[in-house]
């Protein structure tokens, strides 16, 4: 019997979806408990049910207790639906490579998985392509005082090969380059020596100048966030491929909003909000991983889930692993160059 492709985690995925029903809201008075003592008082009782109150009143009526407002002036609302694979979905033959006339460059599969929306395959050549919007620059940003400091131009520290006797990546001219001009058959993805859970990153990236090839062998990385959660880097720059595989989209997923890529050559920057996924003691899954994106300062991921562990022509579930895990960037076989690289540690619920 099949089991169902995608479930639907209601309760727990909405957590924290609350809304305001009433237009009464949190007082700004300065002093909560005074404000308090009046309310017990008795006199304002009357206050509450006639006309608007005024002063102390106003106060003493907006800023009842916690527990008084959960009962009455909150709900729990359905938020949207959101699907995660359960099981690996891989195609049931091998994708065909699909080119347009005039592209020698293969620009979708066909034959692949159908994705959760029901309207698009992995990697469909059929799916628009995102709206191009030029920025005019990147968005380059000193490390903040909280940040991890991953690459500052000078030292390979932040970072180690992820796979015995692959080459090390390049450090020169305050960049970090992958060592695809270093013939090699292992891949030689790198990853963090710190781990991160929930956090911000910073990272700027620049693909080669001069693109000897198109659609995905053209500036082709990858940033995976926890090791595991692919955001697509690749030369996007009219450069014709599959919607879910351009820059910033989840790779297989979910394109970017706006295609926000720069020409060749140039640094582009992304500002990166990653969720960590949560699971629970049996190693279910609790809450998605989800991100934001800002592509050179523009939005192209907005609190988007992804469906489980990044692939290639396929959809893979999640599988549960540590609260924490490193940076990796891809080693695509494109010398593509990396520099100002931060995070900061996020603690979502700092001041709740
Ligand atoms: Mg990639």
């Amino acid at each position: 019997m099949s089991k169902s492709r995608y479930y639907k985690n209601g309760a727990t995925l909405r957590a924290g979806m609350m809304a305001l029903l009433t237009g009464l809201g949190v007082s700004a008075c300065g002093n909560a408990d005074e404000a308090a003592e009046t309310a017990a008082a008795g006199d304002n009782t009357q206050t509450a049910t006639t006309g608007t109150p005024s002063g102390d009143q106003a106060m003493a009526e907006t800023s009842a207790p916690a527990e008084a407002h959960a009962a009455s002036q909150f709900a729990v609302v359905n938020g949207p639906e959101i699907l995660v694979a359960t099981q690996a979905q891989f195609p049931d033959a091998q994708p065909v490579a699909v080119q347009r006339p005039n592209s020698g460059f293969t620009i979708g599969y066909e034959g692949t998985p159908l994705l959760p929306d029901g309207k698009w395959r992995v990697h469909d050549p059929e799916r628009p392509r995102p709206e191009v919007v030029e920025p005019q620059t990147g968005v380059f940003v000193p490390p903040p005082s909280d940040a991890v400091v991953l690459f500052d131009g000078t030292s390979f520290d932040g970072f180690r090969t992820a796979n015995d006797g692959a080459p090390d990546w390049v450090v020169e001219n305050g960049s970090l380059r992958v060592p695809s001009d270093i013939p090699h058959t292992v891949s030689a993805d790198i990853v963090s020596t710190r781990e991160f859970g929930d956090a911000q990153y910073h990272i700027e990236w620049r693909s080669p100048a001069e693109p000897v090839s198109g659609s995905q062998g053209r500036g082709n990385s990858g940033i995976f966030l926890m090791g595991r959660y692919e955001v697509q880097v690749l030369d996007s720059y009219q450069n014709e491929t599959y919607a879910d595989g351009q820059a910033s989209a989840i790779y297989g997923w979910k394109p970017p909003l706006k295609n926000a890529t720069l020409p060749p050559g140039e640094w582009q920057s992304y500002d990166i909000v990653f969720e960590a996924p949560r699971f629970d003691d049996d190693g279910d899954l609790l809450n998605p991983a989800f991100v934001t994106v800002f592509h050179n300062g523009v939005l192209t991921q907005y609190r988007q889930n992804f469906l489980g562990v990044s692939g290639y022509q396929n959809i893979l579930p999640y599988e549960a692993h540590p609260p924490q895990g490193p940076l990796r960037l891809q080693d695509h076989g494109n010398p593509v160059e990396y520099r100002n690289i931060w995070v900061r540690e996020l603690d979502l619920g700092a001041n709740d």
